[in-house]
């Protein structure tokens, strides 16, 4: 079975393909997954792994992780373009989200104040208030939406819980006035013996009515670029992640981030 591919709090700086030199924040625990989702593509592997035995990490040693990474970096000069939570699973799960955003606002203005803050979420917390102020205090508030249909998503991201709906999600993005990027998994293949297939006409011209609605500020589309649990799964073409990209701003105005 694919595992988790991150087993530190902290790590990097990687090159991230969408957001540069990127100092990562993992608020999973180190040696398993937890997530509101289950994607076929996650290359965290599949949510059957379990949740590992080291917990999530406490608000206080994500600071003191974070603050002697930021410290080290700034002595030796080593550069750096963001930080990003992503990790092992969904970080708004984490009870502190809202807290640990706080004192990574105030490390980064302390070590580099010229870094942005990035969190890649697959928008299952937005009904939580303290999630929203959160995500609206960074730079980059990354939400996932991949399909406009309920039966795309229920294949392709796997919602744990069953009371997910494109409309309640497509409604909560709204409501960031803008304040939002929203990103995209473009890919196909099957798992056991279903097509799932988010990259169809049909499929777009409905992600592009959700965009209409949301109008986020930039839309990120991207494909499978490691090995996914669901081997079936296709890349994409940079061709055609070009073509639907274009087709979107055509349509709706906004500008599309491709990557892959
Ligand atoms: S939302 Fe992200 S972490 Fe969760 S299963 Fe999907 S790809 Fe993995």
């Amino acid at each position: 079975m694919q595992r988790v591919l991150f087993h530190e709090t902290i790590f990097g700086p990687i090159h991230s393909r969408r957001l540069g030199s990127s100092l990562g924040v993992n608020l999973s625990p180190n040696d398993g997954k937890v997530c509101s989702f289950d994607c076929l593509y996650c290359e965290a592997g599949y949510n059957a792994q379990g949740p590992g035995t080291t917990g999530l990490p406490d608000r206080s040693e994500v600071a003191r992780l974070l603050e002697a990474k930021l410290a080290a970096m700034k002595a030796d000069g080593t550069p750096l373009d963001v930080i990003t939570f992503s990790g092992n699973g969904e970080p708004t799960m984490h009870p502190d989200f809202g807290a640990i955003i706080d004192d990574t606002i105030s490390l980064r203005d302390k070590y580099f104040p010229e870094v942005k803050i990035s969190v890649l979420s697959n928008s299952t917390r937005l009904h939580l208030p303290d999630v929203v102020e959160a995500l609206k205090r960074i730079d980059n508030n990354i939400l996932k939406l991949d399909s406009a249909s309920d039966r795309t998503v229920a294949l392709l991201d796997r919602p744990v819980d069953s009371r997910y709906t494109v409309d309640d999600v497509i409604e909560r993005l709204k409501a960031f006035d803008g304040n939002v990027i929203v990103q995209t998994m473009i890919t196909s293949g099957e798992h056991d013996g279903v097509a799932v297939d988010n990259s169809t006409n049909e499929e777009i011209d409905a992600l592009i009515e959700a965009y209409r609605r949301i109008r986020p500020k930039e839309i990120m589309i991207y494909t499978i670029d490691r090995r996914t649990p669901e081997r079936s799964l296709r890349h994409v073409s940079r061709e055609e992640l070009e073509r639907i990209a274009q087709r979107i701003t055509d349509a709706t105005g906004i500008g599309v981030q491709v990557s892959g």
